[in-house]
């Protein structure tokens, strides 16, 4: 399904002041955190990989390549579990209460929707302090028109105290805009 791959180092500069997950300021080291947007346009599919080394701890590091389930990878699960569930419901229908043998197709859509919502929720929940997946994403990037180089990359920081020093290390890069830094709470 994706035709255009590219591959880039961003070359950022990463201290190592505390882990970019948890915050942990012990023991860290650097791991490579590809960084992943992918954009789909009918069957015609762009993946951009950026690569950087983020500071982790012993405990987050295997959050560093774990890239966030794209929407198309969470639909394609629920169809799944929506047609597991479904076959389930066929072969027991007759001991289901009569509301839901007479639509057991809306039955299972809805509860693959709910599973599958239920699950990304947690995932992401997961841990408290600590992500599951990766705590640093690509939030957004802008492409040349006619060159396709990078002109500003928008990353995304679930630890706080780390992007403030993700942004004071590297401030001339984003006096020129092409660094942004977002924080989600
Ligand atoms: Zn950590």
């Amino acid at each position: 399904m994706i035709s255009i791959e590219q591959t880039v180092e961003l070359n950022l500069t990463t201290p190592l002041d505390n882990c970019c997950n948890c915050g942990a300021t012990g023991g860290l080291n650097l791991y490579q955190t590809p960084l992943r947007r992918t954009r789909f346009m009918l069957f015609v599919g762009t993946q951009l990989t950026l690569l950087e080394t983020f500071p982790y701890c012993p405990k987050c590091k295997a959050s560093a390549p774990r890239l966030r389930k794209n929407l198309m990878s969470k639909l394609l699960a629920a169809c799944m579990v929506c047609a597991a569930l479904f076959l389930i419901l066929v072969l027991s229908a007759s001991g289901l209460p009569k509301f839901v043998a007479e639509n057991l197709f809306y039955a299972a859509v809805i509860g693959a929707a709910i599973a599958t919502g239920v699950y990304f929720y947690l995932r992401e929940k997961e841990g408290g302090e600590r992500s599951y997946y990766q705590p640093v994403s690509l939030a957004d990037v802008d492409l040349d028109f006619r060159s396709g180089a990078i002109e500003c990359v928008t990353l995304k920081l679930r630890n706080a105290a780390y992007a403030r020093v993700l942004a004071k290390a590297n401030a001339e890069t984003m006096r020129v805009g092409m660094l942004k830094i977002d924080v989600r709470m």
